[in-house]
Formats: structure tokens, sequence, C-alpha cells
């Protein structure tokens, strides 16, 4: 047994660790035998010594040890972490057969604790790979899972981009940097469903993209395509960042989709791949400034839309912040109800993992009535199916949309 300790889980306890939940708290163990250092391979035993799962520690987090196999024949060594990433990897069956049939090189390959690599994200973009270390266990052992991961796939380099807060609670610094072969271009061009984009996995947002929309941007962006009138349909694209919707929108026969963001370079990068895409763009299809205002303005000028799309960014960071961040939610929704035309159409997203998806049509629905308008749901939406959710980890799920006919 090469295990560096024993975590000993409270008589009671271990319910969610047999029950393959990944994280054990600080509050479920009852002591620790042997003296793991952080990062560490434990074993975590029952109060009467039965073997109940693997993982590795960090005295540093709240989240005391993240599971990693409840075999005990499973060890965890490099041909572990090898044998885990193969299995992500090779489980990317759409994104696989996207590549085979055309030209699509941009995609999720390890979605961290729903595949079975807690604290881990490694995302495509063309030839070179994009990882995240969430945690301190992958944090110390990310050289090795980057020769793994150049060995599976060659890519023409490894890029670190591990800026999140989350590892604050882990007790690491932000880190960024190339971690093997060579260092990405400024913008490296990804084919994402036919459509090009240019992403900054330097300083972009996540690494660089915000992979987890394009099965809602493939929907979104066909929605007007057989409609007779598409033409003339006018989108609002708010929160638009680079771009995304507004590129499959216009490949959708749009007239115009009306880009707004706070970011002045996130929408001159929209632009740029609008352009790309061989679409005309114009200067008043970019408003920089704060949707909130921008919907406001909008309704005070009597403007209407035949479709929102609202993506904003994480309003809840955490359980506390749920109640400041659903008047968030409720707000921007009412104003899009009130901007869209009668049969028009309301695609509205969260990404905050604390509202939960029924709690989040709670939101919409409240934001329905104040509007006074009427409205049905046509479709619920999520994250893309390389952005999978393990039935043990519930908390995996947080992207959730709905879009709907407005009357
Ligand atoms: N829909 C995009 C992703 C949106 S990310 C895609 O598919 O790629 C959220 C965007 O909202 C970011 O670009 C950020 O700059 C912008 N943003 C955040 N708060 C904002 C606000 N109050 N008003 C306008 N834009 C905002």
């Amino acid at each position: 047994m090469s295990d560096q300790g024993v975590v000993v889980i409270r008589a009671g306890r271990e319910k969610a660790i047999r029950r393959r939940h990944p994280w054990v708290f600080s509050g479920a163990i009852a002591r620790v035998e042997g003296s793991p250092a952080d990062g560490d391979i434990v074993t975590v035993r029952g109060e009467s010594g039965e073997f109940l799962a693997r993982g590795y520690w960090n005295s540093r987090s709240l989240i005391r040890v993240r599971l990693l196999a409840w075999d005990e024949d499973e060890v965890c060594d490099t041909a572990f972490w090898e044998r885990r990433l193969k299995r992500a990897i090779d489980a990317r069956h759409v994104e696989n057969r996207i590549y085979r049939h055309g030209t699509a090189n941009a995609c999720r390959l390890v979605n961290a604790e729903s595949d079975g690599i807690p604290g881990l994200v490694v995302d495509r973009y063309g030839d070179w790979l994009v990882i995240q270390a969430l945690t301190l266990g992958i944090d110390v052992r990310k050289m090795m899972l980057a020769d793994v991961l150049a060995e599976l796939l060659n890519p023409a380099g490894v890029y670190e981009r591990s800026d999140v807060d989350i590892r604050q609670k882990e007790g690491l610094p932000s880190h960024t940097g190339l971690l093997r072969g060579q260092e990405p271009p400024d913008l490296i061009e990804i084919d994402e469903n036919g459509r090009r984009f240019l992403v900054d996995v330097r300083t972009g947002h996540k690494t660089g993209f915000y992979l987890d929309q394009r099965a809602n941007r493939a929907t979104i962006g066909d929605w007007f395509r057989w409609d007779e009138k598409s033409d003339q349909r006018v989108v609002l694209n708010a929160f638009a960042y680079t771009g995304g919707f507004a590129v499959y929108a216009l490949g959708g026969l749009v007239q115009r989709v009306i880009n707004v963001d706070s970011s002045a370079d996130a929408l001159a990068m929209a632009r740029r791949n609008i352009a790309l895409n061989g679409y005309d763009t114009s200067d008043e299809d970019f408003v920089e400034g704060d949707v909130f205002q921008v919907l406001r303005a909008y309704r005070d000028a009597g403007q209407s839309f035949d479709m929102v799309i609202l993506d904003p960014p994480k309003f809840a960071q955490s359980a506390r912040q749920v109640e400041r961040a659903s008047r968030g939610y409720k707000d921007i929704n009412l104003l899009a109800f009130r901007l869209l035309k009668p049969g028009g159409v309301l695609a509205t997203f969260s990404c905050s993992g604390a509202i939960s998806e029924d709690l989040f049509q709670k939101i919409v629905f409240g934001a329905l009535i104040d509007s006074g308008r009427d409205a049905q749901i046509i479709q619920r939406l999520g994250q893309s199916s390389d952005h999978p959710v393990a039935l043990t980890f519930p908390e995996g799920a947080y992207l959730k949309g709905l879009l709907c006919r407005v009357w």
C-alpha cells in the first residue's frame, strides 16, 4: 500500500463517499493517520477500518480530500492518471465525430470531477491544449499530466491558465504560462461547427472561449434559418463577448445582430470574428455599455427585437449571493420580455451553479408576470456534451437556459 496517509471518516458521514460524491469536507473527518503532505494520495477509511475510497489530500482546503477511486485495487500511480485522461478524451464521441467529418478543432477534453479527474480542465484549441489546475492535487501533478497529454494527443503546446479565484480556496496563487511545447500564437483560429473564431488563450475568459455554449449557439443560430422573414429579423445579443452567438445568428440568415458588452476589447474581437466569417459589420452593431442600462434605453426608445439573447456572467459566485443575483437575472429578463416583438424569442441563460434550474425558471417566470407578456418554453438548454455532468456530482451542472417564445 503506497498511500501516504489514512483519513478516517466520522461514523455516519461515510454515506456521501459510498455514493461516490468526490468531495470529503473537513467536518466529515474523524482523524488523519500518518502525515500526508498536501497533494499526496491518501486512503479513506470508515471508523471500523473498512476501505471507502482513495483520493488526494489538501490540508489547506475545506475540501480536504478529492476522491479518485472507490476500488481498493485501483492504485493512483501515473498509469492511473493516464487511464483517466484517455477515458475522458476517447469519450468525446460527438466531438470526435465532428472532427472526423469536418474541420472542427475546439472542445473541452477533460471536465474535472465529472470526468473522474477532480480539479483538472483540459480544453483543445486547434493544435494547442489549455489546462486549468483548480486544486493543489492537480497543481503538483501538472507537469506529469501535461506529459501524458502531450503523449496522447501530440499538441503543438500545452498552456496553463490557472488564473481562477477558486485556487485561493486551495491555498494556491494564480499561474499562467507554457508547460510544454511551443508558445501559442497571440490568437488561435479555431473552427467550431464550421464557424471560425479567434481565441486569445492567454487573456480570454475561462481558457479563451465559452466552449460550454457550443450546442446552444448552434440551436439559437439556426432559429430563423427556415423562416421566410429571416432576412428581416433583428437579434439583440446581450453580453456578446467575442461574438459567438452573433456569428451563428448571421449564419442563420438574420438581417442584423446588435452586440452589447461592457468590454471594448471583447467587442473589437467580436467584430473581427464576424468579419472572419464573411459578414459585413457596421459600427452601430457594436454597443459598448452596461446591459442593464442599454436595455433600459432601448425600452425607453420603444425599440423591439425578434430575438434577445441574455448570456450574462456568473451573477452568484456562492449561495450567499443567490438573492442579489436573482434580482439581477429578473431585471434583465423583465427588460428582455418587454423588448421582444410578439412571436419573438428569448434565449436566456444563467451559468451560476448556485442558481438551480428550477430557481432560474421561477425567476424568468417572475420577470414574465411583471412584464405583462405571455411566453412558452420551447426548449431547455444546458452545457454542451463535452461538459458532461457525473450523476454522482450534480454540482457539475452549472449552465442552464430557456428558449422562450414570447407574445
Ligand atoms: N455569449 C458569449 C459569452 C458571454 S460572457 C459567448 O457565447 O461567447 C459574458 C460577457 O458579459 C463578457 O464578455 C463580459 O465582458 C460581459 N459583461 C459582464 N457584465 C456586463 C454588463 N453589466 N454589461 C455588459 N456586458 C457585461
